[in-house]
């Protein structure tokens, strides 16, 4: 059974597992189970001693290391709220974050942690607003998404039982996260579940794609999720046949649309691994489907089933595709916005959470996500779908990496752009003779442009098509179109 709080969960492990390794920081300490309770109790007395009382917002402004894992407990263990800040926010973006949710202590790199000795663990309920996480702000302003204890609680269990860990044995599992923790992902499906059943965690205080080959080797990784464009860095790395990945047993992707033409690779790469896609959102409090290693290359453009406690529906299917908005319900989905009533009550209706993204459901209950809503170009009426146009250009001889952006057009309203970082192997007429084979004649782009510099994006691993949209300088119209 699920226990009540984060704070009785941490309890436990610690009882059954105290001796045990809990934290790694590269390049820093290591820390048991027993360690890092009574260090995250002396920062929970110390935000006491400072006057945080229960449901007060704690701002984290820490890099990922032990210190960010200390804080973000030592809140749980004060009865506050956390709110983990993305660090590579602009200053205006992180007073927004700051004001927004009223913290009223924050944690700041280079300060002490507060410290003290008295306090005393509250029985928090299950539906207590545990931590706030603001989305990534890829589609707009980054909204604070209000996740209780049972919501994290439930993401765990999701997380164990789609990939088939025994939370017997799972102590044993060694994860290395290499996303930010300030994001549910790492924080949610990695911290806490290794949390959960008494696991090690291995924490970059930043990321370095050698050093992450490096760290699977000499730490016997077993675990690890990351998002498709660290993959793709991997993989490409000339030393990458050195790296011993042997104790490798689960690797997921998730967080963006994965290009299926590399989930061959990354199966591999890792060959004793079992390879999954999770698609989740900040409001899910991380994964919503899994797609499982035996249909993860048959099925490589889907995200799998709904995770055992979440229910799917797609609304208002288009006749002929069944495309329509994905909505997502189960006690994993946050309990709303933090101050946004308006954006609340628009995004979380009638007990479903409309999540923006436009799928469809196949025979067999396999979800594939199509695109994200406000992503899709309307081309004179037809719909070309962003990420279908990208993964057909990702598979094209000479190109690294892709993006797929509309481009206003009097005429058409918009037309298809790519955005293509190319290699020596790129020749234009090749990529059309490739996109013919494989797309529908109005998907093919009418205008390109070739990036000199890898494609931007955020921390998350996502495609900034914002930054893309008023950045590119088009050539075209190309190929007569
Ligand atoms: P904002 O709402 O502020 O724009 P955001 O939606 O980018 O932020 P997140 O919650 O981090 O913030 O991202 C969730 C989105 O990421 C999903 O709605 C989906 O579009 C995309 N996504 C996540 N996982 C996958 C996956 N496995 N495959 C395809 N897309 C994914």
């Amino acid at each position: 059974g699920l226990a009540e709080s984060l704070v009785a969960m941490l309890r436990g492990t610690v009882e059954r597992f105290g001796d045990r390794e809990a934290l790694v920081e590269v390049g820093g300490g290591r820390l048991t189970y027993r360690e890092l309770w009574d260090r995250a109790a002396r920062v929970a007395g110390g935000l006491r001693a400072a006057g945080i009382s229960r449901g007060d917002r704690v701002a984290n402004l820490l890099p990922a290391g032990v210190d960010w894992v200390l804080a973000f407990l030592g809140t749980q263990l004060a009865g506050g709220v956390a709110v983990p800040v993305n660090i590579r926010f602009a200053k205006p973006e992180v007073d927004y974050v700051l004001a927004d949710s009223g913290a009223v202590f924050t944690f700041h790199p280079g300060e002490p942690l507060p410290d003290g000795t008295s306090f005393a663990v509250d029985d928090l309920a299950r539906d207590e607003v545990a931590a706030i996480f603001y989305t990534s702000g890829t589609t707009g302003r980054p909204k604070g998404a209000m996740t209780t204890h049972e919501n994290f609680l439930s993401n765990v269990e999701n997380v164990c039982r789609v990939k088939g860990i025994d939370v017997e044995t799972g102590w044993r599992t060694r994860n290395l996260v290499s996303v930010p923790l300030f994001h549910v992902t790492g924080c949610n499906t990695q911290l806490l579940l290794q949390l959960s059943y008494g696991g090690s965690t291995v924490v970059m205080p930043s990321f370095d794609v050698r050093r992450f080959l490096r760290i699977i080797s000499e730490e016997r990784i077993n675990l690890f999720t990351t998002v498709p464009a660290i993959y793709a860095l991997a993989l490409k790395q000339p030393d990458f046949a050195e790296c011993d990945t042997s104790s490798v047993e689960h690797v997921s992707y998730g967080g963006a649309p994965m290009a299926p033409a590399l989930v061959e690779r990354i199966k591999a790469a890792f060959p004793r691994a079992r390879v999954g896609n999770s698609f989740g959102l900040t409001e899910t409090s991380s994964i919503s489907t899994f797609l499982p290693h035996e249909h993860s290359v048959a099925h490589a453009d889907s995200v799998g089933f709904p995770a055992p406690v979440v229910d799917v529906a797609v609304d208002e299917p288009a006749p002929g595709t069944g495309v329509g908005e994905l909505l997502i319900r189960g006690p994993n989905v946050v309990a709303g916005y933090w101050n946004k009533p308006e954006a609340t009550a628009a995004t979380f209706v009638d007990g479903w959470l409309r999540t923006g993204d436009l799928a469809r459901v196949d025979d067999a209950g396999l979800v594939y996500i199509v695109d994200r809503a406000k992503d899709v170009i309307n081309r004179g009426g037809e719909n070309v779908y962003s990420v279908e146009v990208e993964n057909a250009l990702a598979a094209a001889p000479g190109v690294v990496e892709a993006a797929v952006v509309g481009v206003p057009d009097d005429v058409m309203g918009e037309k298809v752009g790519a955005v293509i970082v190319a290699d020596d192997g790129f020749d234009a007429q090749r990529l059309l003779a490739h996109l013919q084979d494989h797309l529908a004649d109005f998907k093919i782009p009418q205008f390109l442009h070739l990036s000199e510099r890898p494609l931007p994006r955020n921390p998350g691993g996502k495609l900034l098509k914002r930054d893309l949209r008023s950045t590119s300088t088009w050539q075209g119209p190309l190929w007569g179109r």
